[in-house]
């Protein structure tokens, strides 16, 4: 008998799974935002769903790498997903690239998306607005090729940072008009996620805005960085003069440094800052050189890990093989059955 009542009842809940994916740019090393908003998420998913995880290689040519800053940043993004905990056995991790029915998908959702409601993307016009000179039809159409990413596996859930919460609310508009064009509950309308809790938004160190991979010097904390460059990035924070008077508002400066804390270190020392500053005896430097620390005690591990991995090329391309494999297989699927509803013919 190939598998009895067990094995079939564990097929069963298999296919009962939820499914989840989400993505990264390789547009440069992984940060604290990637991991407290993204990839800790991953994590804890990847023991209880069908999960896919990429490297979004398609989308970070929107911004024109160089062949050989593309080829290093997919390789260290791999590396730093499994530095971080991500496990090839439980997950399916592939880069984006390897799975050509995404551009496909891409294609065919662009038929349906407009031109009005891609303008009004926010990080569209954000992204026009800092590089006038490269204002490319890519990033327009973004948002088209994130529903794709996530319409191809039929994702049920997208675990990500409060800065893609309005990409996804278009890959719902997308999905709905496409399951309303062509054929009822064909997709599942996916929903952002993260464990338990609203979105994360992690903020940058200097001063304003989330952290990013392409925000420029100084602003991230990568799980990369040595203890020495950790340091120096935190005590050049943005600080202002301190507070004048008890119990007042933290402005947006301070509060990123608390919201820095709050993730990285013990409520003990949160509730201690905060003490300090509403009864106007906090000094920013002790702050920063605590926060430093928690900051080192959480990454140091992982950058250990990344080191080892780095060094294992023959591991690295055969995690990218297999994965490659696992959501080519899931993207086949759903394409076919796209190409029949939509009345392509197959001779
Ligand atoms: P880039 O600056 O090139 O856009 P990025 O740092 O914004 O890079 P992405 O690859 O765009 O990273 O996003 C990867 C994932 O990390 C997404 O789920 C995104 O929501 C999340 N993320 C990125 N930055 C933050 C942040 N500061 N706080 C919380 N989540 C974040
Ligand atoms: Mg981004």
């Amino acid at each position: 008998m190939p598998f009895g009542y067990s094995g079939f009842l564990k097929k069963k809940r298999n296919c009962m799974k939820e499914i989840v994916l989400s993505g990264i740019r390789p547009t440069g090393n992984l940060h604290l935002g990637n991991y407290f908003g993204a990839v800790r998420n991953f994590v804890k998913m990847q023991e209880e769903n069908q999960c896919f995880f990429f490297i979004a290689d398609y989308h970070s040519l929107t911004t024109h790498p160089t062949p050989s800053d593309l080829h290093g940043n997919v390789k260290q993004v791999l590396v730093e997903y499994l530095a971080a905990g991500l496990d090839p056995e439980k997950a399916t991790l592939y880069i984006q690239s390897d799975v050509p029915e995404i551009a496909e998908l891409y294609l065919i959702l662009n038929m349906n998306a407009y031109m009005g409601e891609l303008e009004r993307v926010t990080t569209f016009k954000e992204k026009a607005r800092k590089q006038p000179e490269n204002v490319n039809a890519g990033l327009l159409t973004y948002p088209s090729l994130m529903a794709a990413d996530i319409l191809i596996h039929k994702a049920h859930k997208v675990p990500v940072g409060k800065d893609q919460e309005q990409h996804l609310e278009m890959t719902r508009t997308f999905a709905r008009r496409f399951n309303r064009m062509y054929k009822e509950d064909f997709f599942p309308i996916p929903q952002a996620y993260n464990f338990g809790a609203e979105l994360v938004k992690i903020p940058g160190l200097d001063g304003s805005g989330k952290m990013g991979k392409s925000e420029g010097e100084g602003n991230a904390i990568f799980l990369a960085d040595d203890p020495k460059s950790i340091r120096k990035k935190v005590m050049r924070a943005v600080t202002d003069a301190g507070p004048e008077k008890p119990n007042q508002q933290k402005p947006e400066m301070i509060e990123n440094l608390f919201s820095l804390l709050k993730v990285v270190s013990s409520s003990e020392v949160l509730t201690h800052f905060d003490e300090q500053y509403n009864n106007c005896s906090i000094r920013y430097g002790d702050l920063k050189k605590q926060l430093a620390e928690d900051m080192i005690v959480f990454t140091e591990p992982i950058r250990q890990r990344i080191i080892e991995l780095s060094a294992d090329e023959s591991y690295i391309s055969k995690v990218a093989r297999i994965g490659a494999e696992k959501a080519h297989e899931s993207a086949k699927k759903t394409i076919k059955e796209v190409r029949e509803i939509i009345g392509f013919r197959s001779f």
